[in-house]
């Protein structure tokens, strides 16, 4: 076996695919359905990059299904040990545990939702309070509607998504509450709110939920306005977060802008052999990327093994400047010209971004919107990128 892939979303799959391309032997351990988050987003939006064709996630996850011919391991990858040449994956199946051993590992395990708790909302303890990614499996996969009365935390487009899904659904959904002074969405998605009527509460944050047994009413504040929404469904959209423990447990550098590991341009981690790909490297808002980055950690694999190593070099520092939150990744080979994934911190009108290989001018720019851009720094230095207003 030449690479395990934790993970059977897009990121992992296309990864799969890429390393199967490239002649390497390799066994993809799932613990769920294979498609990742894919098979319960029932929208269109996916591969519109890709393939050119806008596709339900359904549609996108079949397609990458159909392309991995190699193995799937049925389980829950629950312990990483690493060695430069051999890495052991522990996986918990349904007949016990199983130990991979390869010389390399494409860690793809996707992002876990912020829940009420993390977003300082206090109360009863009751039912009805779901993270968007729980209400939409209840009912795209269960065909189960969550409530009929709903209030959104979170204007990112999972919120928006979820709040067309439930009025489609015939559920009311009383508001979208934002605590940014703008909202987060991709500007086709904002256009949900309109088409529905539902209201976008920004600068406004819940704070608490009151309720016996099932949600009955939420505060809502603005400043030292507070209102109370009666409904019966808090829905929390409020972010992803990586999903990293194991990569956490095995020592690699975890970069405190992303919460994903420190990559090099092959998406290397700080542990040579183990490379990371789509949310749980960074939080991706378009599956593209996340499916891109798979196929680099998987030439990465090949390099590895091809090589015995990726050629330790005198890496370029990438240094995130004015109105950047995060660069993936974080350090460059130099002369070598690669793909960064760059989040901007604030939204602005006309942007322009430099980069050591020149300015690229950018137009309207939005946090929610990562851009990708190709980026080339020469020997001896750090690369600066940031962003003018
Ligand atoms: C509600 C929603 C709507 C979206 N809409 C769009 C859209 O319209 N257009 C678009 O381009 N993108 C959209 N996205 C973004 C896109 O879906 C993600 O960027 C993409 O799914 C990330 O892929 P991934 O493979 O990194 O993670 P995931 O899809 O989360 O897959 C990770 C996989 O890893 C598995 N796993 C995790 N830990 C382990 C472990 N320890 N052992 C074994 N398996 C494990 C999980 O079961 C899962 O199958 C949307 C996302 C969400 C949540």
């Amino acid at each position: 076996m030449d690479v395990v892939v934790i993970g059977g979303g897009p990121a992992g799959l296309s990864a799969a695919i890429r390393a199967q391309e490239l002649g390497l032997k390799v066994v993809v351990v799932e613990e769920g359905r294979l498609g990742g988050i894919l098979p319960q987003c029932i929208h269109t939006g996916f591969g519109l990059l890709t393939y050119g064709e806008d596709l339900t996630g359904p549609e996108l996850a079949h397609r990458l299904i159909n392309s991995y011919q190699g193995e799937v391991l049925r389980g829950h990858a629950a312990g990483l040990e690493y060695s430069y040449h051999r890495k052991r994956v522990r996986v918990i199946t349904e007949g016990g545990t199983v130990t991979l051993e390869a010389p390399t590992v494409i860690y793809a395990a996707g992002a876990r939702e912020r829940h009420a708790h993390e977003i300082g909302i206090v109360g009863d303890r009751v039912a009805g309070i779901y993270t968007a990614g729980e209400a939409q499996a209840l009912m795209d996969l269960y065909g189960v509607l969550p409530g009929r009365e709903v209030v959104i935390v979170g204007s990112g487009d999972v919120g928006l998504i979820m709040a067309r899904r439930l009025s489609l659904e015939g559920a009311k959904v009383k508001a979208v509450v934002e605590m940014l002074p703008y909202p987060g969405g991709l500007a086709r998605n904002l256009m949900i709110l309109r088409d529905f009527n539902i209201p976008l509460l920004l600068n406004h944050r819940v704070v608490e939920v009151r309720g016996r047994g099932r949600v009955e009413r939420v505060k809502v504040v603005s400043g030292s306005k507070e209102e109370w929404i009666k409904c019966d469904t808090l829905l929390v959209s409020a972010g992803l977060v990586p999903r990293v423990k194991l990569l956490r447990r095995a020592g690699a550098i975890i970069d405190e802008r992303t919460s994903g590991p420190l990559v090099n341009d092959r998406l290397e981690t700080s542990l040579p052999g183990i490379f990371a790909a789509g949310n749980s490297l960074v939080i991706n808002d378009l599956v593209d990327y996340a499916m891109e980055q798979g196929r680099i950690a998987a030439e990465g694999a090949e390099e590895f093994i091809r090589e015995g190593g990726i050629p330790s070099q005198d890496w370029v520092k990438v240094i995130p400047g004015d109105n950047v939150r995060s660069v993936v990744p974080q350090l460059i080979s130099p002369g070598r010209e690669v793909i960064a994934y760059v989040r901007p911190s604030k939204p602005l009108n006309d942007a322009t971004l430099t980069l050591p290989n020149g300015r690229v001018r950018l137009g309207v720019i939005k946090p929610s919107e990562m851009l990708r851009v190709r980026v080339k720094a020469e020997e001896g230095g750090v690369a600066h990128v940031e962003i003018q207003g």
